[in-house]
């Protein structure tokens, strides 16, 4: 549990006013504990020692994460279903590796981040995977452990960093090798947090133990 330090106070290196003091804690700082009258405290920076909890303050854990659809609710509609066989469109293993939601012809259509997390990879277009990917991302949502891949996008992909569900993280578009060149968002879904090696696909079966049915997934989040 998290607790707030309520004033200036002395982590020492045992549970008792003896211990002498390993560090001068500001107030405000918070640290992580999970005992009484001395916490056993951990800091940001891994120091390890004991404070009094007559200046520790609870503070509640965050909620689980929100979910959001990853575009407006009008083109929420699967154009191409995850693992769909066609070499032609596929000839490396024959089947798709994420799902695709059209754009109906529209430019501008919003992309959303599908829930609280972190972007933690981008690219453009003219990098060694945006010849196929266009500008794309990743966003990492730490409370399932898991990693959207957002293909396509017509312009630079977001900058790296926290983002809320539901934030705008972009634009549907057509860059990089989008099937008859539609605009369309390509999607994908990796279990844990996404590495640039993961993409290396080698077989079918490296597909279907990587990736996942993102589409499914973010359904079944959203009630
Ligand atoms: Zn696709």
């Amino acid at each position: 549990m998290k607790f707030k330090a309520t004033d200036n106070l002395n982590l020492r290196s045992e549970p008792s006013l003896t211990g002498s003091v390993v560090k001068v804690i500001t107030a405000g700082t918070i640290v992580d504990s999970d005992e009484n009258v001395w916490k056993k405290v951990t800091l940001a920076d891994g120091t390890k020692g004991f404070c009094s909890a007559t200046y520790l303050q609870a503070i509640p854990e965050p909620p689980p994460a929100v979910w959001n659809i990853p575009i407006p609710k009008i083109y929420f509609v699967l154009s191409q279903t995850y693992l769909n066989e066609d070499w032609s469109l596929y000839p490396k293993f024959g089947h798709h590796t994420g799902v695709d939601y059209g754009g109906a012809g529209q430019t501008n259509i919003p992309l959303y981040a599908c829930a609280d997390g972190e972007i933690i990879y981008r690219e453009v277009f003219n990098s060694a995977w945006g010849a196929s990917l266009g500008n794309h991302a990743v966003l990492y949502v730490h409370s399932v452990d898991k990693s959207f891949l957002y293909c396509h996008m017509p312009a630079d992909p977001p900058t790296l960093g926290p983002v809320k569900a539901g934030n705008k993280i972009g634009l549907m578009g057509n860059t990089g090798k989008s099937a008859g060149g539609a605009i369309h968002l390509h999607l994908e879904g990796f279990h844990g947090r996404f590495k640039i090696a993961d993409r290396s696909f080698i077989s079918l079966a490296d597909i279907k133990k990587k990736t996942f049915d993102a589409d499914s997934f973010i359904r079944s989040k959203i009630k």
